[in-house]
């Protein structure tokens, strides 16, 4: 057995999520990502948790996704995503435009 195995449960859990979201129930694939509640939206549908997703219900501009968020959460939220793998196209995803 040469191959160590590294036990480590995936991304350490973003402050911003932790303290924003609630995990629900683990997503039925392959994935291995997690379904999470927002602790702001009451009514809100789970939102899967893939790079991004969470930062961007926080962020939305427009406040439409979460209009609830204090201001300085949506800040927080908005520097948590730049510190993170975050792309453009990952933006425009959470944003529901396609590209073509
Ligand atoms: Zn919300």
């Amino acid at each position: 057995m040469t191959c160590r195995t590294f036990m480590a449960p995936g991304r350490p859990v973003e402050k911003i999520i932790d303290e924003n979201f609630t995990r629900l129930e683990k997503k039925d694939d392959k994935s291995n990502r997690w379904f999470w509640k927002c602790n702001h939206c009451t009514d809100a549908p789970p939102i899967e948790g893939r790079d991004g997703n969470l930062q961007g219900h926080l962020i939305d501009p427009l406040a439409v996704k979460c209009p609830n968020a204090p201001q300085d959460v949506r800040q927080q939220a908005r520097n948590s995503a730049m510190g993170a793998e975050w792309s453009i196209g990952t933006l425009l995803a959470v944003k529901g435009v396609s590209s073509g």
